[in-house]
């Protein structure tokens, strides 16, 4: 399910950081990463938990352990034992550092461009947006390195040791050649190699998604979704776009476009899309179109101001509007359509809405929990929560930073089990299949 590794860029300062997977891997490394994915994903533990769990000798273990704290990676405190267990002596604990870790993130579409820092831990530590209208590739390319290099020093002069650098595409993307294939809103934006530009300018990773992507996994990972293991995010702006995150994962698809709601068709007779089909969710959803339809206008009329109408409209629905919150029934309707076929297509326990969705809250929440069951089976609908976004704009760099994060501390496979660990006793059980 997960998707592959796009990653590119030697890093002068974070490339010490990461697994050489798919590289010949010493012995050191091997047990290095193994002990980092064994308490990212068991928690904090004691050098002993540690050795049980790795098999890794504890005198190995010490220096690894060693070697980790010097490069900032992991952290030791000192735990008081629990009241009445019986034991005397204060317990070291080792646990990844994820606060002194962090993602740089660039975003762009024809209207902005934003830089910011969010550490592992999951806060935005830095941010800064320029609005600057799309003027052509070139200039987009210069001012996104430009905005990286900013947000990687904002991060080195937070303290914070900065893995990797994330780029939010408005269109849709090759993950795995790291480049953006094409985004409509910026005409002349194709097939550009956002990852190699970036990675040659900053000399760390870069990994390239859908904005939309990221939002979905930030949001699953630090949101609405946390703790939750196969979540769907759908989101409102002008289109609609959305994104699949199961076990921790975004779901990619062939190029990393799963996910990929708004041109999903929900009638066959419905408003034209911009994508030249007729009835996708977005045309059905346009905020211009329910703006139209709450005003008595003809749909397909252009709505001047669309964004602000709409906020009127959403308000006058929240403030018990009865034709606003028809116009929006409806479109809970057509969601419930969409949703429903994704409901019983991936089987998620989490739906979460997000964008303009959150504004409109309660007025569109009830009629598409109330329209669900007419569109997916009953077996697979129970227990679907559809819950609102909480993160907002934030969701973008914290989707970035929660891929670095469980990229840069994923288990070593079996592959990379270097020849002397291979044919002797077992490493242990986390590097293990299962
Ligand atoms: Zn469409």
């Amino acid at each position: 399910m997960g998707r592959k590794s796009a990653g590119a860029g030697a890093g002068a300062g974070a490339d010490g950081l990461w697994f050489p997977a798919g590289r010949k891997v010493t012995k050191p490394q091997y047990n290095r990463q193994l002990v980092c994915a064994t308490l990212h994903r068991e928690g904090p533990s004691s050098r002993v938990g540690l050795h049980q769990a790795t098999g890794i000798p504890l005198s190995r273990l010490s220096e690894i352990c060693g070697e980790l704290i010097r490069d900032g990676l992991v952290r030791e405190s000192v735990v008081a034992p629990a009241e009445g267990s019986g034991r005397g002596r204060p317990q070291a604990l080792l646990e990844i550092e994820l606060r002194g870790l962090a993602a740089a993130v660039v975003r762009y579409d024809q209207s902005s461009i934003e830089a910011s820092v969010a550490d592992l831990a999951g806060d935005v530590r830095w941010r800064r947006r320029w609005d600057v209208p799309f003027r052509g590739p070139d200039d987009t390319l210069r001012r996104l390195v430009t905005a990286a290099k900013q947000a990687v020093a904002a991060g080195s002069a937070e303290g914070l040791r900065v893995a990797a650098v994330g780029a939010a595409d408005p269109g849709t993307v090759d993950v795995a050649a790291g480049r953006s294939v094409r985004a409509v809103s910026m005409p002349g934006w194709r097939n550009v190699p956002v990852v190699e530009r970036l990675a040659k300018a900053t000399g760390l990773r870069v990994f390239i998604d859908r904005g939309d992507g990221w939002q979905a996994l930030g949001e699953v990972m630090f949101g609405a979704g946390r703790g939750v293991q196969h979540a769907v995010f759908a989101t409102l702006l002008e289109g609609i776009g959305g994104g699949i995150v199961e076990s921790r994962r975004l779901l990619a698809g062939r190029d990393g476009s799963a996910g990929e709601l708004g041109h999903t068709r929900v009638s066959d007779d419905g408003p034209a899309c911009g994508c030249g089909g007729r009835g996708c969710l977005e045309a059905h959803l346009a905020p211009a179109r329910l703006v139209a339809l709450w005003r008595g206008e003809p749909p397909e009329a252009p709505v001047r101001d669309a964004d602000r109408r709409f906020s009127e409209m959403l308000a006058a629905a929240r403030g018990g509007d009865a034709g606003a919150r028809g116009v929006l029934a409806e479109a809970a309707g057509r969601l419930a359509r969409g949703l429903g076929n994704v409901v019983s297509l991936l089987n998620p326990e989490r739906i979460i809405l997000g964008g303009r969705f959150v504004e409109a809250g309660d007025a569109i929440l009830a009629p598409l929990n109330a329209e669900l069951p007419g569109y997916a089976l009953p077996e697979l609908l129970r227990g679907v929560d559809v819950r609102l976004a909480e993160l907002g704009e934030a969701s973008t760099p914290l989707g970035v930073a929660a891929h670095v994060r469980e990229l840069l501390f994923a288990p070593p496979s079996a592959a990379d089990r270097p020849p002397a660990l291979a044919a002797g006793r077992r490493a242990g059980r986390a590097g293990d299949e299962p």
